[in-house]
């Protein structure tokens, strides 16, 4: 399959992880919107959030308990914004699903 964040997890592209366990991965987002800005992804594929169901929703429960832990890890004690962007009208432009953390500002609403 020719998934770029699939090829991420299997380490045959680069990218910096912050955390990797048998759920999901976290690495910085190569063109961050934030000073902290990283994703966690499923090392299922999972495309979108559409495509959650009852066999696959304990990862996504999972993803937001580790957004906790690495937003403590990288200095977001403030605050932090969690976003998925879902399918074409949401600004999806990877299709296995994602959770951007960005923080280190002011985050600003509506998103746009
Ligand atoms: P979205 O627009 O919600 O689908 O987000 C996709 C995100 O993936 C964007 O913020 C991109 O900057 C990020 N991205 C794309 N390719 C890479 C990569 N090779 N390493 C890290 N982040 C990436
Ligand atoms: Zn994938």
């Amino acid at each position: 399959m020719d998934c770029i964040f699939c090829k991420i997890i299997n380490k045959e592209i680069p990218s910096v992880f912050l955390y990797e366990d048998d759920m999901v991965v976290a690495f910085k987002d190569i063109n961050p919107q934030a000073p902290v800005h990283f994703l966690i992804i499923p090392k299922e594929h999972i495309e979108s959030n559409d495509d959650i169901n009852d066999e696959n929703s304990h990862i996504i429960a999972h993803v937001f308990k580790i957004a906790k832990k690495l937003a403590k890890e990288n200095g977001l004690e403030s605050g932090y914004r969690i976003v998925n962007n879902c399918k074409e009208d949401g600004g999806q432009t990877v299709n296995h699903i994602h959770f951007h953390v960005l923080g280190g500002r002011q985050m600003l609403w509506p998103p746009g």
